[in-house]
């Protein structure tokens, strides 16, 4: 069997080119552009590089992007006292901390401080609790690219296993979350999994894992998924990013897999781009949910 390989990219495109039209109508409605504040600390390569897209993406989209530039020596306090001031900008609809930040600063104080309502990355305790409530304000980026995905693709989730390996606040734990609701972002045919997660102490990693209709891997392991823990037919999402030299791999062995799944998605061109296109899609609903506060 050689799987079908599913188009991260391409679909990412199309939901941004949604996203832009929509974007345009909102300006034409509320004359002011949708606005995410992004903040940078220290000069981690890889960090400038994604933040650099999102701001390419921003503009693309029609949105307005400022970035907060700030040097590794910043502490704690200077970041709180900057995100006091984004919160109560209202020419900011958005609020994103890039991370990894740098070790010297308490991480958890930084992003418990961004408003709820400003807070596009769906950080915060109060909007993670509405998504496990199945209410949710923002969806968190990767996760939602994940489910935005599999129902462009027509791969649905009703009924069907699910295996995520990965339990990060990030992308495993939201995601289990949001395969469980009854309804997803792609209607109920898009929710409705049956969830197994797994993490670094589960046992027999490869039993659980071959139970999977669709499998995730977001494990941060080069190539650690093989084809000996992939079920025949299944459907295959990498969302690892693994730097190998000068080369991007996931955590799925993926000419090995390809042979035994379904579906697969690439890295690079599977997940990342749409994680970057659920941002946009945040950041104009943080914009509408303003918006429409500040009229009322
Ligand atoms: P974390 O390091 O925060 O979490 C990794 C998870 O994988 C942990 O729960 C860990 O278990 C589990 N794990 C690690 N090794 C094993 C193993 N051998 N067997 C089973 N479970 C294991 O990473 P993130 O969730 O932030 O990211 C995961 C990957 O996804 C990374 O490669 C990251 O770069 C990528 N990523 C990609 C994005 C995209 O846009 N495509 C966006 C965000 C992340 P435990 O909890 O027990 O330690």
């Amino acid at each position: 069997m050689s799987a079908k390989v599913l188009d991260g990219k391409r679909i990412a495109l199309q939901i941004r080119s949604e996203i832009a039209e929509r974007v345009l109508a909102f300006r034409e409605r509320k004359g002011v552009a949708p606005c995410l504040a992004a903040i940078l600390v220290g000069d981690d390569p890889a960090s400038q590089v994604y933040v650099r897209n999102k701001e390419i993406a921003c503009s693309k989209a029609g949105m307005d992007s400022k970035l907060f530039r700030l040097p590794a020596a910043t502490n704690t306090e200077d970041l709180l006292k900057l995100l006091e001031t984004l919160n109560a900008d209202t020419t900011i609809h958005g609020i994103l901390v890039q991370l990894p930040l740098p070790s010297h600063i308490d991480q958890r104080r930084v992003l418990d401080a961004v408003s709820p309502e400003k807070d596009v990355d769906a950080f915060a305790p109060e909007n993670v609790g509405l998504i496990s409530q199945g209410r949710p304000r923002y969806l968190p980026c990767t996760p939602h690219g994940v489910l935005q995905l599999l129902h462009r693709c027509g791969i649905p989730l009703s009924g069907v296993e699910v295996v995520v390996v990965g339990r990060s606040d990030i992308v495993g734990k939201p995601l289990v979350s949001m395969c469980l609701q009854k309804e997803g972002p792609g209607g109920a045919s898009n929710a409705n999994a049956t969830v197994t997660c797994c993490h670094s102490q589960t046992r027999n990693l490869g039993e659980v894992t071959r139970r999977a209709d669709v499998l995730i891997a977001a494990m941060g392991r080069a190539g650690a998924i093989t084809a000996d823990m992939v079920k025949p037919g299944a459907v295959v999402i990498d969302v690892g990013i693994n730097r190998e030299g000068d080369r991007l791999v996931g955590d799925v062995d993926f000419d090995a897999v390809s042979q035994v799944a379904s579906a697969i998605t690439p890295v690079p061109g599977g997940i990342g781009p749409l994680t970057i296109a659920m941002l946009l899609e945040n950041t104009l609903v943080a914009a509408e949910f303003a918006t429409n506060a500040r009229r009322s």
